[in-house]
């Protein structure tokens, strides 16, 4: 299988690529810096091919467009995992700027990166773009309130998630939402109940199963149903 990861050089985005490689498959890594991205460049060097590595920022047309272009084989599966989260972003404190920069990683750039890399996923039967939400964007779920640009950007993914899922059914793509549980990374922290290398493995087996039936769900990371 050829999948495309963005954000690959840490985190949830770096395991996943990790995992899609050791089962034999071929990932190509959109990182923001690949000259910094040191443990990635190092998978890179030991796959014999199978990961390749691109200077990819989601925000920028430019970087988005010559990273397409590069792209030449079909794609069986997009994963849009960049992400940001700024801390302070309460009623009180949350920057209106910061709370933009998040909808633009978080929601336009997923949108951005999958327009433009639909010429490769058009033709592969069954081809699936996936897109790392959170609970966090689920309004049913949000009773506490708080999280102001991360809910909005993550809420505005999952809306993306259904008119792509709308627009490209007929065309044979599975396009979903998902999950990856509480995670520590960077992102997670260090007391986040769930292991990154945990994680991954739930997204890898959720993304295996699903089938044109749960496109435009949004699914946890093992497979669980999220009201929106
Ligand atoms: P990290 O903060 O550890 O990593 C984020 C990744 O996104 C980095 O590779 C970062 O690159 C990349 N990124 C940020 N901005 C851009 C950009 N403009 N262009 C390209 N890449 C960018 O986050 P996680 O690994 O924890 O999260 C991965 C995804 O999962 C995110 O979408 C996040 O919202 C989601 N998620 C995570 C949860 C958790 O508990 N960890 C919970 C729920 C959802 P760089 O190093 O250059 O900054």
């Amino acid at each position: 299988m050829n999948l495309v990861i963005t954000g690959a050089n840490r985190g949830i985005g770096l395991e996943l690529t990790r995992q899609y490689l050791a089962r034999g498959d071929t990932v190509h890594a959109g990182a923001r810096e690949p000259a910094q991205a040191r443990e990635l460049t190092t998978l890179a060097d030991a796959s014999g091919g199978r990961l390749r590595v691109y200077a990819l920022d989601v925000t920028s047309d430019e970087s988005v467009r010559a990273f397409a272009a590069a792209l030449t084989e079909p794609v069986d599966l997009l994963i849009n995992n960049a992400g940001r989260r700024t801390r302070r972003d309460d009623l009180e404190d949350v920057s209106l700027e910061d709370a933009l920069q998040m909808l633009q990683v978080n929601a336009l750039g997923a949108l951005r990166v999958t327009r433009a890399v639909l010429p490769r996923l058009r033709g592969t039967p069954g081809a699936k773009i996936a897109s790392l939400s959170s609970g966090l964007g689920s309004i049913t779920d949000n009773t506490s309130g708080g999280g102001y640009g991360y809910r909005m950007s993550k809420a505005a993914l999952n809306m993306a998630t259904r008119s792509l899922a709308a627009d490209l059914r007929g065309e044979g793509l599975i396009v979903v939402t998902i999950s990856p549980g509480w995670v520590q990374t960077d992102m997670g922290g260090a007391s986040a109940p769930t292991q990154v290398s945990e994680s991954a493995a739930g997204l890898l087996a959720v993304l295996d199963r699903v089938t044109p039936q749960d496109s435009g769900g949004f699914f946890d990371f093992r497979g669980a149903r999220i009201d929106w």
